[in-house]
């Protein structure tokens, strides 16, 4: 392939494209890699120079191009998925802040706060939603993620 460089293959060198943080190591007797972060597994197709993410339910591989990871055209989620989660989480949150502005509670009333608490919580919600989504799709677990940080943070500090 053309623009691709040999994949940094070798044992803790080779960064982890899903969270950006972890390092690909080998599994014994496997043909396959994991990350000591986020605990995905990825099988190399050296032919080909990919790294292919197991157990997702659509086909996600990276190529290498010396300095980085990266999707190959076409793949991943597209511009239109994202406008549509980007309009997902801003229209709700649009239509409840014009409302709240438009029809203000009387000050001093019992629930005046609720307005902008509605506001922030749609917000947070459908934010939630699509971390979720995206998440999912990727196999990305951010509980496991945070565990492994904290822990390496651990390690790093009192070790
Ligand atoms: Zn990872």
């Amino acid at each position: 392939m053309q623009g691709i460089e040999t994949l940094p293959l070798t044992e803790n060198t080779c960064p982890c494209p899903v969270c950006r943080h972890g390092k690909l190591s080998s599994i014994v007797m496997m043909d396959a890699l994991s990350c000591d972060l986020c605990n995905n597994i990825f099988s190399p197709d050296l032919k080909n120079q990919f790294l292919e993410l197991e157990g997702s339910p659509t086909l996600i591989r990276w190529e290498w191009d010396g300095r980085h990871w990266r999707a190959p055209y076409g793949q991943g989620i597209s511009w239109g998925v994202k406008l549509a989660a980007a309009a997902f989480v801003i229209f709700p949150t649009a239509l409840i802040a014009i409302s709240a502005l438009r029809f203000r509670p009387l000050p001093g009333s019992p629930l005046s706060w609720f307005p902008l608490f509605w506001l922030g919580a749609t917000f947070v919600c459908h934010s939630a939603c699509i971390f979720s989504a995206f998440s999912s799709y990727y196999q990305f677990s951010p509980s496991a993620y945070l565990r492994a940080l904290g822990k390496r943070f651990w390690d790093r500090r009192f070790a």
